[in-house]
């Protein structure tokens, strides 16, 4: 894939990526202590807060990622393994657009 190729699929999950935020934080504003929800049901929307709290950061990082995977592409360092210079496969950046480590990197640090 070409650089236009990956610009607008990085796009493409920004997007996406923002809109999962934006959905996550209008579900999960703070329960008032005034709720009128009784005190167990208040306690199951208490862990789904949780929950949700861990996916937002989890967007919020994917986010991160993608932004700083786009920042790459336009100063031409995209695709480029962090650790070892060596291209990264097409085959991951399409799996995983936002990768910063080629595959022999990742095993690498992982064992
Ligand atoms: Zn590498």
């Amino acid at each position: 894939m070409d650089y236009q190729g990956y610009a607008k699929i990085l796009e493409k999950l920004i997007l996406e990526t923002e809109d999962k935020i934006t959905g996550i934080e209008q579900s999960c504003r703070p329960i008032a202590p005034s709720s009128s929800l009784g005190r167990l049901t208040r306690m199951d929307a208490i862990s789904d807060q949780g929950v949700q709290q861990a996916m937002l950061e989890a967007a919020e990082h994917r986010l991160t990622a993608l932004r700083n995977a786009a920042e790459r592409l336009e100063k031409g360092t995209y695709g480029i393994c962090v650790r070892c210079s060596k291209p990264i496969s097409s085959g991951r950046l399409e799996a995983v657009p936002e990768a910063l480590v080629c595959i022999p990197c990742l095993e690498k640090k992982s064992s």
